[in-house]
């Protein structure tokens, strides 16, 4: 392909990355027990990319892979069940990458994670020492959200949200994401007309396109890939978005797919970007009109000027949501005071405050906003 050789160039290259494998390109025709002829296949690719790169996978497919041991006719709707198939389907998928990378003198090694392990810093760091040790170990980690204990309320959603999530959490300079269809297109590819998108640079590249920002219904689960591929691009991570039987191609050249661009103006860095993507918030602070523009275009700390209305209990130090005047979340920051403090300070003058109080109640450096929403 022609189209921004040097994004292709970058992404063929890259020292740290992460590959994600959907369900369908683990699992039999049915899809209801591991495939080891998808996995060998996947594995024979991986194997040749770490001869340059360290890989970490993050594997779906254990809901699935518990089905078929189970003796389930059909995907499971309820909650228990679910987690009793990914229970079942998890050990089915370990030995399976294990037995794969064997063949090549590589250790798999499973990491299941929760949502609330990355809300938590100490927990996050923890989660990211492991993955490194892993790493300088030559292993193979692979990794899936812990679903016999998430919670429907407590979950990353899907599996290529927690990919993006762990490409920022391990610091990658890429991300592939492999499912069944072998790139983006502007509606479903299997309608007439449908077109192929080689490169998309912002926004605007996806304007009219079905599975595009304002999360309409997916094509073929495109819209969670998507969203998944701009929130690794808010990271400064470039993504790389094709089918699982393009894995050669796209692991040795990057010469297949769909690519997204990272834009520098839109950048987080890694602590803010785990403080509005991951961290789990203590509470929230509700700020006036001209503390969100003063935060948000103004790039400044937020005072207890601008602070109205303090919700929840939290200690200095947490994680906050802050709110608009409307209650909507513009950003989220770690504060500076206890909920009581901050009640007793809001909407004072720094002038007027005691010294104690004449600090910042999120320092802009700790201040991460939705301004440039992806
Ligand atoms: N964690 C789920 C599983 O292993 C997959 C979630 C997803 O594919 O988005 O079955």
């Amino acid at each position: 392909m022609s189209f921004s050789p040097d994004l292709r160039q970058q992404l063929s290259t890259a020292k740290r990355i992460v590959v994600k494998i959907g369900s369908s390109s683990l699992t039999d025709v049915d899809g209801f027990r591991t495939s080891r002829e998808k996995i060998d296949q996947i594995v024979d690719a991986v194997a040749v990319r770490m001869r340059t790169s360290d890989v970490i996978v993050v594997s779906s497919g254990a809901v699935a892979a518990g089905i078929g041991p189970l003796g389930l006719s059909s995907r499971p709707h309820d909650l228990a069940t679910k987690q009793a198939a990914a229970a079942v389907g998890q050990v089915h998928l370990a030995n399976d990458w294990g037995a794969s990378f064997a063949r090549y003198g590589k250790s798999a090694a499973q990491v299941l994670l929760t949502a609330s392990d990355i809300g938590n810093r100490e927990r996050a760091r923890n989660a990211q020492r492991t993955i490194d040790r892993l790493r300088q170990l030559g292993c193979v980690p692979i990794v899936n959200e812990n679903d016999t204990v998430a919670t429907s309320e407590m979950h990353f959603g899907d599996n290529d949200r927690l990919s993006a999530l762990v490409a920022n959490l391990v610091g990658a300079d890429a991300l592939f994401l492999f499912s069944d269809v072998d790139g983006l297109y502007d509606k479903n590819p299997a309608q007439p007309g449908a077109r192929f998108l080689p490169e998309i640079r912002s926004g605007q590249d996806l304007k009219g396109v079905v599975a595009g920002d304002g999360g309409k219904v997916g094509t073929g689960g495109m819209a969670t890939k998507v969203q998944a591929a701009r929130l690794a691009t808010r990271g400064n991570i470039p993504v790389l978005l094709t089918s699982a039987d393009n894995i050669g191609p796209a692991l040795a050249s990057a010469s297949v797919g769909t690519v997204f661009h990272t834009r520098e103006e839109k950048h987080l860095n890694s602590w803010k970007f785990w403080a509005l993507y991951c961290a789990d918030s203590g509470g929230a602070v509700r700020i006036d009109a001209g503390a969100v523009d003063a935060v948000v275009s103004g790039g400044k700390s937020l005072l207890a000027v601008g602070v109205t209305e303090v919700v929840g209990e939290f200690a200095p130090g947490e994680i906050v949501d802050i709110l608009g005047p409307e209650g909507n979340i513009i950003g989220r920051g770690e504060v500076g005071y206890s909920a009581e403090d901050l009640r007793r300070i809001k909407g004072q003058q720094t002038a007027q405050l005691p010294d104690e109080f004449r600090r910042a109640v999120v320092h802009a450096d700790y201040l991460s906003n939705f301004a440039s929403r992806i």
